[in-house]
């Protein structure tokens, strides 16, 4: 379902205008009311009346994240601090949080995309949300909260974790739609599964799942485990939160639509910054054409993904691929660069390993390793009798030595890199409590 189908399917070259005058408006704005953003201008000698449209965005500088953290916490807003109606701030996931405000027309435009999203992600007014994302600082649970009652629907505000909790609600309160992390929703598959909670005592029929990188591979496990369709949103505290983009749950599998007559984007090389072509791999860059609270212009996500238009797709706006993972989290081991989605990627080929995993990265010498750890599926276990096994032995098994090696040659073949695959049962491996999961242990500074 479309939203906001007048702007969902604007023609291009309209929605061109649309953006060129935006950001026209926003150079100026910011010009006038950042000292930040003044001083940027100011050293590369530009003056905002030199932007005329989109086509002249390289000409811009970058926005950081260090940028927000050496304004923390509010000197990048563009309003006096009175007229900023919400505060919320990144997860922290990569240091200290960033801090980000938004207007009374900022929280609009923030419930406008989510409500755009849901639709996207088969929602409908009527339709019951449980909203697992964490209420509070993180923008996940009010974003959602938010979008659904402009769509509206009705919203279960439970917030992340309390899993107690979360699975009497989907039983009691049949929701037709769950949001929360990906990690958390494999959390509550396997939890029905473990209390033999039958998929027809509830009615989840879709599920709208984001904050963290996940593959198809996690796709398929959930919509499994919990019966329904997951489609992928994407978002960052910095330029809204949820709602940045959003997958069409019709067109799965490619790529989630940009909002981008709020949020443009550019794909640039990680070391150049040079704006790359439609279609190549690089860092998603945003630029926000319409909040006034904390505008930032050429913000580098450090997300890594791809744009292009999806010429199928029933929208005109462009679409992004599924993220890599950050630029910052890309792993170096032995001069190739790994993300951990690579190895979730292959875990799709084999039907007795879960995707419940870690990459355990340490320094032998000079030579970075990295050990995956696998939970084999317990129907395998069972089959081979074998649920009350520790890990040491289960080598032991030559069906097991035997998947082990197959997958780490598939590594070898997806990755080129030689990783050390240990086997675990089940439950060995963490799993989600409710928001992001660290699915990388990284011991090479222990060694430096
Ligand atoms: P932090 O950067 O501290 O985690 P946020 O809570 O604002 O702060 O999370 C935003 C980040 O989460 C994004 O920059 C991205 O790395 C990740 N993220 C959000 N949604 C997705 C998604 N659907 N797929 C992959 N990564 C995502």
């Amino acid at each position: 379902m479309l939203f906001n189908p007048a702007i969902e399917t604007l023609p291009l070259p309209k929605l061109r205008k649309l953006q060129n005058e935006r950001l026209r408006n926003l150079v100026n704005y910011v010009y006038d009311r950042v000292p930040f953003y003044r001083q940027q201008f100011d050293e590369v000698g530009l003056q905002p009346s030199q932007i005329k449209g989109i086509d002249d965005l390289p000409l811009l500088p970058f926005t950081n994240k260090q940028d927000l953290r050496n304004n923390y916490p509010f000197g990048l807003l563009a309003v006096p601090r009175a007229e900023i109606s919400r505060i919320h701030c990144s997860s922290g996931t990569t240091g200290k949080p960033t801090v980000v405000g938004y207007t009374a027309g900022d929280i609009d435009i923030f419930s406008e995309v989510v409500a755009r999203s849901l639709a996207a992600g088969g929602c409908k007014p009527g339709m019951m949300l449980q909203n697992g994302y964490g209420y509070g600082l993180f923008t996940g649970g009010l974003g959602l909260h938010y979008g659904a009652e402009k769509l509206g629907m009705t919203i279960v505000p439970v917030s992340g974790g309390m899993t107690e909790r979360q699975l009497m609600l989907l039983q009691d309160f049949k929701p037709d739609v769950l949001c929360c992390t990906p990690s958390y929703a494999q959390t509550l598959a396997e939890e029905l599964q473990k209390r033999e909670i039958p998929l027809e005592s509830l009615n989840l029929r879709y599920a709208l799942l984001g904050a963290e990188p996940w593959t198809e591979t996690i796709r398929q496990h959930v919509q499994n485990g919990l019966g329904l369709q997951a489609t992928n949103i994407y978002g960052l505290s910095e330029i809204i939160g949820p709602g940045v983009s959003q997958e069409d749950v019709e067109e799965p599998g490619s790529g989630s639509y940009v909002w981008e007559d709020h949020f443009y984007p550019e794909i640039v090389d990680k070391d150049t910054g040079e704006v790359l072509p439609e279609g190549e791999l690089g860092v998603l860059v945003l630029t926000t054409l319409t909040k006034r609270g904390m505008p930032l212009i050429r913000y580098r996500t450090n997300d890594i993904t791809n744009l292009f238009y999806d010429q199928c797709g029933k929208r005109t706006h462009i679409k992004m691929g599924p993220i890599k993972g950050r630029a910052d989290g890309m792993l170096i081991i032995r001069g190739v660069n790994l993300f951990y989605t690579q190895v979730e990627e292959v875990l799709q080929m084999f039907e007795h390993l879960t995707p419940h995993y870690q990459l355990i990265v340490s320094r032998e010498g000079t030579m970075d390793e990295v050990e995956v750890h696998v939970e084999v599926s317990e129907k395998l276990l069972r089959a081979l009798d074998l649920q009350h096994i520790s890990i040491v032995e289960l080598c032991r098994f030559p069906v097991l030595s035997e998947l082990s090696a197959t997958f780490g040659k598939r590594l070898k073949e997806n990755t080129g890199l030689t990783m050390k695959v240990t086997l675990k049962v089940t439950g060995e491996i963490p799993r989600s409590e409710g928001g992001k999961l660290n699915r990388v242990v990284d011991n090479r500074q222990v060694y430096a």
